[in-house]
């Protein structure tokens, strides 16, 4: 059975308990619109099981980051963004800006974007 944690926001958006804006169902995956958008397109992709950051979800070697990278382009693609460029983001770690400790894909576009990032 895949892991969850009962403390963490992201596993109760999973199971239904905390409301969000969903854009799409994976099997393994959810995608939602953040709730403080830094673009006109701002979706996160989850796993629906729990792993802290992007690093332990690639460690698992189950394809886990590869499904949400493709699940971030059919965002792109659905929101219209994908042509004109997008940008996938894994903040990891508090020092990088992660403040939500179950691994999210940002999906940035329908903006100019800035490099570097702040
Ligand atoms: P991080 O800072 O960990 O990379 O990204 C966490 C993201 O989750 C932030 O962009 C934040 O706006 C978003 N967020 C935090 N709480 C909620 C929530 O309850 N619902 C939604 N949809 N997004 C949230």
């Amino acid at each position: 059975m895949a892991a969850t944690d009962p403390d963490c926001l992201f596993c109760k958006i999973v199971a239904g308990d905390v409301p969000a804006e969903i854009v799409r169902r994976g099997e393994r995956t959810l995608a939602f619109r953040d709730i403080n958008p830094q673009a006109p397109t701002h979706v996160l992709v989850i796993p629906h099981e729990h792993f802290a950051d992007a690093a332990a979800a690639a460690a698992a070697g189950t394809g886990l980051t590869d499904e949400m990278v493709r699940e971030a382009h059919e965002v792109a693609v659905a929101d219209g963004v994908a042509e004109s460029g997008y940008r996938v983001v894994f903040n990891t770690g508090s020092g990088a800006g992660q403040t939500v400790f179950h691994v999210h894909a940002h999906v940035l576009g329908g903006r100019g974007l800035q490099w570097p990032p702040g």
